[in-house]
């Protein structure tokens, strides 16, 4: 049988790209180079509830759920920020569990799943899904332009109890972390995900064991790694060339939040665009932009306010957070992926409500 579209890669992006191209009808193959999907996981496995909720069409992600996180605290030289919602707000899943039943809702659909092989140049189709990830090969193969920067990242999972088991730790500090942060992200009341990232050229290991030194971890890690987060977007994420279209999405592209490196909702939620636009790079180019091209925009911003101090903000822009409520108007409004969506015209006066409760509170 021809194949309509051939994706290269079977993460969060190609999986759902492949699950949209099956939805519009097309025969489509999906080629990973590993033997298993999901594996080897290089990923900490945190998403927002909203975000899971928007992929609940495609899957039960209950099935590969670890632990639910309700606030995050924030240490910055001797201050601490606390972002703690009323309800849960993210959910700590297995990566590789995740992937796995996106997989598998992919093939339900009628796609076909390539093991273990790693597609360079060799493709089965002229229209290709390039969702391979931060070091592409699709898009340097098409002469795409670069990302333009990265942050080396290394994490293990550790024996360690942390105070508040749904509570994540992230640490800013230019010396310790430099472009990126630290996080402790508890996995259950005994275990923990410990991780940093640091801007290029720096490399982490170094940082990584004087982060595990100074929380006091002794004991071995259960699950290492070194991995690379794109924290910019590709200036063009498609292209039609030499008769073949070609749509990049997820990593590939560079669509990750720029503040945390969280590329999951955005890699899946593009992919699936790609899916539903292949053979059209101008259609999917435009759909991606607009629906989230506005969220992954303040991300960057942020992460380049932030890198003024390299990934240390100064003292007294948090002290001045403080004490104009930010931790309760972030508690209450913020949003972990669609940065975009808080900026609603109510939003001045749910600032407003928030400052007249803790004013009258205070007194
Ligand atoms: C340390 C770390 C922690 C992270 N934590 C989080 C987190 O908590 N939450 C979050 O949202 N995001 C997190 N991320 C980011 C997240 O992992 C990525 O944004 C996400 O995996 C992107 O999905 P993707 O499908 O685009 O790429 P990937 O998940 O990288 O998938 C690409 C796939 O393509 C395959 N591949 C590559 N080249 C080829 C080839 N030539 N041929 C065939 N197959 C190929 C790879 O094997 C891989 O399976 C983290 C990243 C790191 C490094």
């Amino acid at each position: 049988m021809a194949i309509d579209v051939h994706i290269i890669g079977g993460g969060p992006a190609g999986c759902f790209a492949g699950i949209a191209a099956c939805l519009q009808g097309k025969s489509v193959l999906l080629s990973e180079e590993h033997r298993r999907i999901g594996e080897p996981e290089a990923c900490s496995g945190l998403i927002s509830k909203s975000g899971l909720d928007s992929l609940l069409p495609h899957m039960n992600y209950a099935e590969v759920a670890l632990n639910g996180i309700t606030s995050a605290k924030i240490f910055s030289g001797n201050q601490e920020f606390v972002i703690s919602p009323r309800e849960e707000v993210a959910v700590l899943v297995s990566r590789s569990g995740l992937d796995q039943l996106a997989a598998a809702e992919f093939e339900r659909q009628g796609g076909k799943l390539e093991l273990g092989r790693k597609v360079t140049r060799s493709f089965a189709s002229r229209h290709i899904i390039g969702a391979d990830g931060p070091a592409s090969a699709v898009a340097d193969h098409f002469g795409f332009p670069k990302i333009s920067s990265y942050v080396a990242c290394m994490q293990g999972n550790f024996d360690y109890s942390c105070d508040n088991p749904h509570q994540t730790q992230v640490y800013l500090s230019a010396q310790d972390f430099p472009g990126f942060f630290g996080w402790v992200i508890p996995i259950n009341e005994e275990q923990a995900k410990i991780g940093l990232g640091v801007s290029f050229p720096s490399h982490p290991l170094k940082y990584y064991r004087r982060f595990l030194a100074k929380l006091g971890v002794s004991s071995r890690s259960s699950h290492e790694f070194a991995a690379v987060i794109p924290t910019s977007v590709r200036k063009k994420t498609a292209m039609a060339k030499s008769g073949f279209s070609v749509l990049l999405a997820g990593d590939a592209a560079g669509q990750v939040k720029a503040t945390t490196g969280g590329g999951i909702f955005f890699g899946a939620q593009c992919g699936f665009l790609a899916g539903k636009n292949s053979g059209n790079p101008g259609a999917y180019e435009q759909e991606w932009k607009s629906a989230y091209g506005l969220d992954l925009a303040i991300h960057g911003y942020l992460r380049s306010l932030l890198n003024i101090g390299k990934g240390e903000p100064k003292p007294i822009l948090l002290s001045a957070a403080k004490a104009l409520f930010f931790e309760d108007l972030l508690s209450e409004k913020g949003r972990m992926d669609r940065l975009g969506k808080m900026l609603e015209p109510s939003l001045p006066l749910s600032y407003a409500e928030i400052v007249a409760r803790r004013l009258a509170g205070a007194r």
